[in-house]
């Protein structure tokens, strides 16, 4: 992103005191300290808001900021008797600038800094009203779930007579950033991707979901979690990089569909999905190369 300060320093155009920086994310001190070791963890993406960063960087945000502040609290240089990690999501919420961070601020007593709080504050609300508030966030959350469940009804419905819809189905979204999952989801809409593949050694990082198999239906979603299409897929082989042929490469639709083009992409996408998980990208590691097909809208 163009006029970034936070995305000139990601790219190292910008000078700035870096902590820790990976694949997905880097933390670095404040220019303007609250107090002597407040740093910053930021996305590598650039994301202007919580609405337009993907949640698993989000997660991911969080953990580097548990590390650091435990960094900082074990130190003995720095003056920390506690910590508040501090994010600011808008204008009015005090965000100035707007590349998604996470402040990790030390903290002690007698710092001066602190929070500060209309008289409003010191009317506790009744419990009917914590409970009508907690109502519409329910119903925020009910609606993007139903969204999706909304969506895949259409799409039983669209089955031919005594065809029987699928007992399951997952919901998720391509890519790890959410420009990602949005412009891949649509070429899957638009018929015109129909492969995919992840590194196998994530999975196995992550040890809590099944690898996909022939029959498995799922729901896609765009960045935002809004159901784009159904998919069923089709075909499941593990094949270590290096081996994925042109066939392949172009049905995985992206760019301009060829060897070369899916070699230099994928090779970028899994060097930060490796430096997640700690492990190198190689020509041989594994990868659950899937054919699928679009059976929703058609
Ligand atoms: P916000 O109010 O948006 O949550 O906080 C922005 C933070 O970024 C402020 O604490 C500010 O001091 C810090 N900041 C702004 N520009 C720079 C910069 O160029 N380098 C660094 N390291 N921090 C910056
Ligand atoms: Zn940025």
């Amino acid at each position: 992103m163009e006029n970034c300060i936070f995305c000139e320093i990601v790219k190292g155009d910008s000078p700035a005191s870096i902590v820790f920086e990976d694949q997905i994310c880097v933390v670095f001190m404040d220019i303007q300290p609250v107090n002597h070791g407040h740093a910053l963890v930021i996305p590598k993406v650039h994301a202007a808001s919580l609405s337009e960063l993907a949640p698993d960087i989000g997660g991911y945000l969080f953990q580097a900021a548990q590390r650091t502040a435990q960094a900082i609290r074990s130190s003995s240089q720095m003056r920390c008797e506690g910590i508040n990690l501090f994010l600011a999501d808008g204008e009015a919420a005090g965000q100035e600038v707007f590349h998604v961070h996470l402040h990790v601020i030390p903290r002690y007593s007698g710092d001066g800094f602190g929070f500060n709080f209309s008289d409003r504050y010191w009317q506790k609300p009744s419990r009917e009203e914590l409970d009508a508030s907690a109502k519409t966030i329910i119903t925020g959350l009910v609606q993007q779930q139903d969204e999706v469940e909304a969506f895949w009804q259409a799409y039983t419905a669209s089955l031919p007579d005594g065809v029987r819809p699928p007992g399951s189905y997952d919901v998720w979204a391509f890519g790890d950033t959410e420009e990602m999952a949005n412009e891949l989801g649509q070429l899957v809409r638009a018929g015109i991707k129909t492969a995919t593949c992840s590194l196998l050694w994530e999975y196995e990082a992550e040890g809590d979901e099944d690898l996909p198999k022939a029959g498995d239906v799922s729901v896609i979603t765009n960045g935002q979690g809004a159901p784009l299409c159904v998919i069923e897929t089709v075909e499941v082989e593990v094949k270590a990089f290096g081996q994925v042929d042109e066939a392949f490469a172009y049905d995985e639709g992206e760019g301009v569909r060829s060897l070369a083009y899916w070699r230099s992409a994928h090779w970028k996408s899994f060097t930060r999905v490796c430096g997640s998980i700690g492990r190198e990208p190689t020509e041989t590691m594994p990868l659950i190369c899937e054919r699928f097909r679009l059976v929703f809208p058609k």
